[in-house]
Parts: C-alpha cells; sequence; structure tokens
C-alpha cells in the first residue's frame, strides 16, 4: 500500500510537491487544499486532484464547476501525512488540527525550527529522519547552503562558513511585492537568519550571513566562503561537488540566472524547475585552506525533492537516504 499523503496549500511550493509526490510508486495524493476556486484550483481539477477546502468556500467551489471533495479537515482525516505548504507563518495554526487526527506532518521553512524541535535536509540528516511524526523541510537558501556545506565539511571539515545572498525579491507570479528599482539589505541589522539557520539542520557548522533583496523573480545567488581545516586544491573540491546528487555544475555559456532558467525549460523541466544547486566551477578558488564559489539556487523548486525524501523517511518506507534520494531524483526526472 503506498503512503497517503495531503498537501494543505496549493501554492508555489504545494503544487510541486503534490506532483512530485505523484511521481513516486511508493506514495499518493490523497488530496490538496485550496482556499479560492481560482486558476490553480482549476489546473488541479483539471490534473485529477481531489480538492478540499474550508467549509465555509464550498458553496464558492461548486459554483465555479469544480466542486470541493470535501473540508479540509476531511482531508486530513484521510491521510498518513500532511505536507503544510501554507504561507510562513500560517502553517503552525495547523498544528492542533494534524494532532487532533493524529496525522504525521511537514511544514516548510517559513515556520520556525521550534515548531518541530527537527529540520530536515535529505543529504545531512534523513536517518534522523526516520519514522518522526513532526518534521520542519528548511527553506530554499538553507537547503542550497546544506547541500554544499555538507559534504565540504566531511571531507575537508569546515572551520567557518561565510555567505552573502542575493536574494530574488519575490516569485514570478506575485504581482503585489518589490522592490522594482532598489537593492535592499534585508534585514539591515546582521547576520540575516540565512546562515545561522543552516545551524538548525548543522548546528556544529559556524556559520553567518548577509543578505540583500534584488530586483528580480527566477533565482537567488549565494556567494560562499569556506575555511577549512585541510589542504585542497580546485580539483579537490570539484570532485566533492560533482558527486553530490543535488549539485550540477553550470557552464556552457550560461553565466546568468537568466540562463540557468532557459536552460531548465529547454530540458523540459516541469514549470522549468532547477531542484539541484547550480553552481558555476570556474567560480571555484581555493587557497590559503579557504574555499569561494558562486551557487543559483532555483527558490520555487529546490525544497521539492527534499519534501519527497522526508515523507520517505517518515513513513518509515526506506531507511537509507541515499537510496531515497536517488529514488526521488529518478522518478522526478533528476539526472545529471
Ligand atoms: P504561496 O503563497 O505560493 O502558497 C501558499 C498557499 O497556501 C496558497 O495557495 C494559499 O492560497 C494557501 N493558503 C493560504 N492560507 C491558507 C490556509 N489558512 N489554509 C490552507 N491554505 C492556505 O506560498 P509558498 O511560496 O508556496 O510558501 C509556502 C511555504 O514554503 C512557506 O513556509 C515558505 O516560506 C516556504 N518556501 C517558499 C519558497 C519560495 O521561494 N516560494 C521556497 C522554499 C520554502
Amino acid at each position: 500500500v503506498k503512503a497517503k499523503i495531503a498537501v494543505n496549500g496549493y501554492g508555489t511550493i504545494g503544487k510541486r510537491v503534490a506532483d512530485a509526490v505523484r511521481a513516486q510508486d511508493d506514495m499518493e495524493v490523497v488530496g490538496i487544499s485550496k482556499t479560492k476556486p481560482n486558476y490553480e484550483a482549476a489546473v488541479a481539477h483539471q490534473l485529477g486532484y481531489d480538492i478540499y477546502a474550508p467549509a465555509a468556500n464550498l458553496e464558492a467551489f461548486e459554483k465555479a464547476g469544480m466542486p470541493a471533495a470535501g473540508t479540509v479537515e476531511e482531508m486530513v482525516e484521510k491521510a498518513d501525512l500532511v505536507v503544510d505548504c501554507t504561507p510562513g507563518g500560517i502553517g503552525e495554526k495547523n498544528k492542533p488540527m494534524y494532532e487532533k487526527a493524529g496525522v504525521k506532518a511537514i511544514w516548510q521553512g517559513g515556520e520556525k525550527h521550534s515548531l518541530t524541535g527537527f529540520s530536515f535536509n535529505a543529504i545531512c540528516n534523513y536517518e534522523k529522519a526516520v519514522g518522526r511524526d513532526l518534521v520542519r523541510v528548511v527553506s530554499c537558501n538553507t537547503t542550497a547552503l546544506c547541500r554544499a556545506i555538507y559534504p565540504i565539511d566531511k571531507e575537508l571539515g569546515v572551520k567557518k562558513a561565510r555567505v552573502i545572498l542575493a536574494r530574488r525579491a519575490t516569485d514570478p507570479n506575485d504581482v503585489k511585492k518589490g522592490p522594482i528599482n532598489a537593492i535592499v539589505p534585508d534585514p539591515i541589522k546582521l547576520p540575516s537568519h540565512h546562515g545561522p539557520d543552516v545551524k538548525s539542520v548543522l548546528p556544529q557548522i559556524n556559520i553567518t550571513s548577509a543578505a540583500l533583496k534584488i530586483p528580480t523573480t527566477l533565482m537567488h545567488v549565494h556567494t560562499v566562503n569556506m575555511e577549512v581545516e585541510k589542504d585542497c586544491t580546485v580539483d579537490d573540491v570539484k570532485n566533492i561537488f560533482g558527486s553530490q546528487p543535488r549539485i550540477r555544475f553550470v557552464g556552457q555559456g550560461m553565466s546568468s540566472t537568466a540562463e540557468i532558467m532557459e536552460f531548465a525549460r529547454d530540458m523540459k523541466r516541469p514549470r522549468n524547475d532547477m531542484w539541484e544547486n547550480c553552481i558555476w566551477p570556474e567560480s571555484i578558488t581555493v587557497g590559503d585552506k579557504e574555499l569561494y564559489f558562486f551557487q543559483a539556487v532555483h527558490q520555487e523548486s529546490i525544497v521539492v525533492p527534499e519534501n519527497v525524501d522526508a515523507i520517505r523517511a517518515m513513513m518509515e518506507l526506506e531507511s537509507d537516504g541515499a537510496k531515497s534520494i536517488e529514488k526521488t531524483n529518478k522518478a522526478i526526472g533528476l539526472s545529471k
């Protein structure tokens, strides 16, 4: 029998998680929830997902010609595990509903670590998530940093990591937020939360960060600097990154996030998703036990395979993280 998964909140992350779960052979989507019968709900309906909605809005779905299968509470009752993809800060309010139904739950990076007491990244701590009831999958930026820092720490020992993040201002579908003509140090008070959030997964890492919001919607770009314990060469670092299942080297004329997104479109990735960290191998610079590189991060999709792996661990469908990562990658079409 397949694990029964509900996706509460079908926005940027939720719609991608639903499709990625559907692509696996050991789990299935029992329902997705939408608050309103908008265009995204219409597509979910077309894709054959059972849509659930808040009780007060059921009539609106009926009127819009896409009758809901029931209330959000009813969806939760049908599931073994709920992936909460509601906006940051909203998700925590759903905890009592999940507890009442006795279901396992995953939240996203917009929620605090303390909500679940366990923050997840597949490469770093899959095994510790096995059998857990409550897990937080860390944010897009934290996911990318964990994937890059963990293997370097394992092979070379990270003494300290310093990160500058150029963050996309908002997602491509968002018409409400800016900036459209400014660079915003965000937050001005340092450090930003991004680097320190890595410690929720890798407490041993000495890391701080600063972040700037810039007028783009495509991707984030990180400038990463690490001081390491062992002497190493550029090739050593390339070999470490090259062996990682969710790190892709970008080159071949891809000198910007715009070209990486075009590449994802050309590869016919769903929604032009780039699930991997995109590292420019030419940027990898090493000297005096210190290394630097640039990586681009597709915020809309990077956490999607991690959600699938978190489900597999929590539902005890696979005890080996490397095997789950391979299975997830293959099913969604992530091949390097
Ligand atoms: P989103 O706004 O695109 O989607 C949220 C969805 O939840 C929307 O469909 C909204 O209608 C719905 N919703 C709102 N209130 C609800 C409620 N009370 N009950 C059920 N559904 C409700 O948000 P998102 O970007 O997908 O973010 C979801 C989570 O993922 C947040 O924690 C965020 O921090 C995290 N995250 C976002 C990104 C990103 O770049 N977009 C990356 C990584 C992690």
